[in-house]
């Protein structure tokens, strides 16, 4: 049989008239509508009961959107997962969703710049005060929790210094006083750190970086138990922050790989960082897969992996840094991260942009950092252009 002949019997199965049957797509079709259409009032009305389970608007739910958000739910570990159209989105909608005024958040002091200003210039309008708890008082979570606690916000590893908090103590200390422990597990994902088996509630990530791993997606995702994903639902629906069909179908489609690119970003980062610890021009690499590394012990206890975040600090300062990151060629000079290309970023013009050398020494950063997310290139390209660079 010809492959027309198989064009001609597969068209002849339609008769005109008759509806073909329900397409068995291998991949998730993108349903790119903002409403779906229901066959009668009854019907709707059912829906309105909550008697009959469909779609009513894409704001609330959309069957692209839900597909990716079981997905990461089997990868979490959870029981339920939603998607928004940022990883700010998904750190606001926690934090308005579940806090009221008089709750007081405790937050690591190193934290992503976004939550630090959602907590300080928006929550604060709100009622809700933020005090913010060293890296050394989160070596002892029992004593951060005071009267008016609800909710403790961190995450591991911390940007840019790669400094590790131990999750389950955190997650435990919470657990036994009552309050919510919110982990942001954006660096690590849930393939290197399952951050909600070890006892933390709800899990947030930007999932533009490495769930998605392809830099085409800008996304967020919070993932937990069914009753408090449940309340964050409705929080969603009103802030409006869902991702939208195409995107979720493009992440949904980069999460295919995810494992595989975590294991290949561990491996190259664990190698770039045994290849350029000790260098000449160096003062330190920052990676918590090297037993050099201070929380090596804790990490080695909570990750699967390192992870492909490392940190380099330049002997010769800022002046070093710069010439150094000017010079890089297969290291693009990009924010961000958790992509298949290698980007270099530093610290002093992103994250602690505008601070003083007392408060970079605070948050333990310094003027000659380097960040970079190791990519899914050669190992070996990867770690000439870094020594070409930093010996200029
Ligand atoms: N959390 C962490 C740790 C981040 O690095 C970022 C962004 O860089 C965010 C949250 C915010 O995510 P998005 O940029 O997707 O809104």
């Amino acid at each position: 049989m010809s492959s027309s002949d198989n064009h001609g019997s597969a068209t002849r199965l339609i008769h005109a008239g008759e509806r073909p049957p329900a397409a068995a797509s291998l991949t998730v079709p993108i349903y790119e509508t903002s409403t779906f259409v229901f066959d009668s009032a009854a019907d709707v009305e059912a829906y309105a009961a909550g008697t009959k389970p469909a779609y009513l608007y894409s704001r609330y739910d959309n069957p692209t959107v839900v597909a990716v958000e079981t997905k990461i739910a089997e990868i979490d570990g959870a029981e339920a997962a939603l998607v928004f159209g940022s990883g700010m989105a998904a750190v606001s909608t926690a934090i308005f969703g579940l806090l009221e005024a008089g709750d007081e958040v405790v937050c690591c002091a190193a934290i992503y710049g976004g939550t630090f200003h959602v907590l300080t210039s928006l929550a604060s309008r709100f009622g809700v005060t933020t005090r913010f708890a060293s890296l050394d008082e989160f070596r002892t979570p029992e004593a951060l929790v005071g009267p008016k606690t609800r909710m403790v916000w961190f995450e591991s590893p911390i940007n840019p210094t790669l400094r590790v908090i131990d999750v389950r103590a955190v997650a435990t200390a919470c657990r036994a006083a009552g309050v919510l422990s919110v982990m942001d597990n954006t660096f690590a994902s849930a393939i290197n750190q399952p951050v909600l088996a070890m006892g933390v509630d709800l899990s947030v990530q930007s999932v533009t970086k490495y769930l998605n791993g392809h830099s085409d997606v800008t996304g967020g995702v919070l993932s937990g138990r069914a009753g408090l994903i449940g309340r964050l639902a409705k929080t969603r629906r009103l802030l409006g922050g869902i991702l939208d069909p195409q995107p979720a179908y493009a992440l949904g489609r980069g999460m295919k790989t995810l494992t595989l690119r975590v294991a290949r970003h561990n491996e190259t980062a664990l190698a770039i960082s045994l290849a350029l610890e000790g260098h000449a021009a160096l003062a330190a690499v920052h990676y918590p897969g090297l037993p050099s590394h201070p929380d090596h012990g804790i990490a080695k206890g909570q990750m699967h992996g390192f992870g492909g975040m490392v940190c380099i600090d330049l002997k010769g300062g800022q002046a070093a840094a710069f010439r150094a990151f000017d010079r890089l060629q297969v290291f693009q000079r990009a924010a961000s991260l958790g992509g298949v290309e290698s980007l270099c970023s530093l610290p002093i013009l992103t994250s602690q942009f505008g601070l003083s050398d007392e408060a970079l020494a605070k948050a333990g950063v310094t003027r000659g950092m380097m960040r970079l997310s190791v990519g899914l290139e050669d190992a070996a390209d990867l770690i000439a252009d870094l020594i070409q660079a930093i010996e200029s």
